[in-house]
Order: structure tokens, then sequence, then C-alpha cells
């Protein structure tokens, strides 16, 4: 059996020492732990061991992990793409949701976020270069999105998101992070309250804390690998 406090606390221990190295405090990166494919007891297992957030891919596995989880307080992040049939549900069930690319996507969240909860916190998921995908708003982009989201009653946008592609040189695996902070800065120059970087995973999150992430969404390190994709 995996050993999930174990793991905890070696992925707290890099997240440490990327603070360290970078000269920020430990306090401003936050741990978004990656239960998709894992099951209800293995989150059960993190959160009895300090983990509190949980990033999930796959809608229909996320509503079935929360219904069996809803004893414990959890916070629920959708890190997956988002598309317009499973807008409501990301509205009622999540607390965050990192992939919006597109207005339209926002507005359907925005609209059908349920009035007896907080706005629903985003980040908008930008298409830095050395992108895995083809997901994400172009950079050139972001501003004029980030403003219409901003302004959407039932919406809190917190930051960007991106998933550079694996890299095997470091140089090369800090670029895209990079870019993503002076974007994240030339935002908050043209005075966008931002909070949130979204970025670095199990392999590259050293390098994602060293330019600037603020929370980083880390699957394999904590619950072991996951079975290839079909
Ligand atoms: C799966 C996934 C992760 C976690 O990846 P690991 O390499 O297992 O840490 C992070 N972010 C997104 C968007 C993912 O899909």
């Amino acid at each position: 059996m995996t050993d999930i406090p174990y793991n905890l606390l070696s992925v707290r221990t890099r997240i440490a020492t990327a603070c360290k190295a970078a000269g920020r405090p430990e306090s401003s990166v936050g741990l978004l732990a990656v239960s998709k494919t894992f099951g209800a007891s293995e989150v059960r297992r993190a959160h009895a061991a300090g983990q509190h957030a949980f990033g999930e891919n796959y809608l229909q596995e996320a509503l079935d992990k929360q219904a069996e989880l809803a004893d414990l307080p959890l916070e629920w992040h959708f890190i997956g793409p988002v598309q317009s049939n499973k807008t409501r549900s990301l509205a009622e069930r999540f607390d965050w949701v990192h992939g919006v690319e597109r207005l339209k996507i926002a507005q359907r969240l925005s609209d059908q976020r349920p009035a007896g909860l907080p706005a629903l916190n985003v980040c908008v998921q930008v298409n830095v270069s050395g992108e895995a995908s083809k997901a994400g708003c172009a950079p050139a982009e972001a501003l004029d999105l980030c403003r219409a989201v901003a302004a959407l009653p039932r919406l809190r946008l917190r930051g960007l998101m991106a998933i550079p592609a694996p890299a095997a040189d470091a140089a090369e695996r800090r670029a895209p992070f990079r870019e993503l902070r002076e974007l994240f800065q030339e935002l908050r120059r043209a005075g966008l309250e931002l909070d949130t970087i979204s970025a670095g995973m199990s392999d590259d999150l050293e390098d994602a804390i060293a330019e600037g992430s603020t929370l980083v969404r880390v699957g394999s390190a904590l619950f072991g690998s996951r079975p290839p994709k079909a």
C-alpha cells in the first residue's frame, strides 16, 4: 500500500526546500493533491495526514468520490478540461475550477453558481510556450479574458493556470513558468487582483516554485503512479 503520509511529508519537504532556494516563505505555496484515478480511501488517508485540497480531472469520478467523502470538510478543485455540458455540476459541486479558457464557459459557471455558495474560485488557463496540449487561451488574449471573467458576479478570478509539457532540461522546464509569472505580473499591473499561479506537478514543482508558482498540483508523487491512459 502506498505510504501516503510519508509521500505527503516528502512533497511538503520538496516544497519547503524549493521555497527556501527561491527566498520565498514556505507559506507562499499551497499543495493541491491530485487524486484523479485514485479512490475515496486514498483521499481519506491523505486527509487524515493533514491534506485539505484535492484536484480532480474527470467529473463523474469526482462526483462519486465527493459523495463517498461528504463527511469530510474537503476543498475540491476541478483541473480537467471544462466542457459546456459540465458547467452546472462544476458550479454546484466544486470550490475551484482551474481550466477556464473561454468567456462562454466562465459565463455559464457564473450563471449556474448557486446563490447559497460563495463565489466560485477560477483560474484562467493559459497556453504558454511548450504546452503539452492546445488547451488554454493565447497569452495575448489573457488580459481581455481575465477582465471579462473578473467582472462576472458569481466568480472570483484568482489567477492563472498552465500545464507545460515535461522537459528534460531545467532551463527548458523553467521557461514556460517564467512566461506565466511575467503574464501574471502584467495582469496585476493592469489592475486585476490576482493571487494564484497554479503551476507545477510531481516532476517539475521545484522549477515552478522557482518561477513564482503559488499552488502546485501533485498527483503521482503522493498517490503513486497512475495506470496509463487507455
Ligand atoms: C494529472 C494532473 C496533475 C498531476 O500530475 P502528476 O504528474 O501526477 O503530479 C496536475 N495537473 C493537471 C492538470 C493534471 O491533469
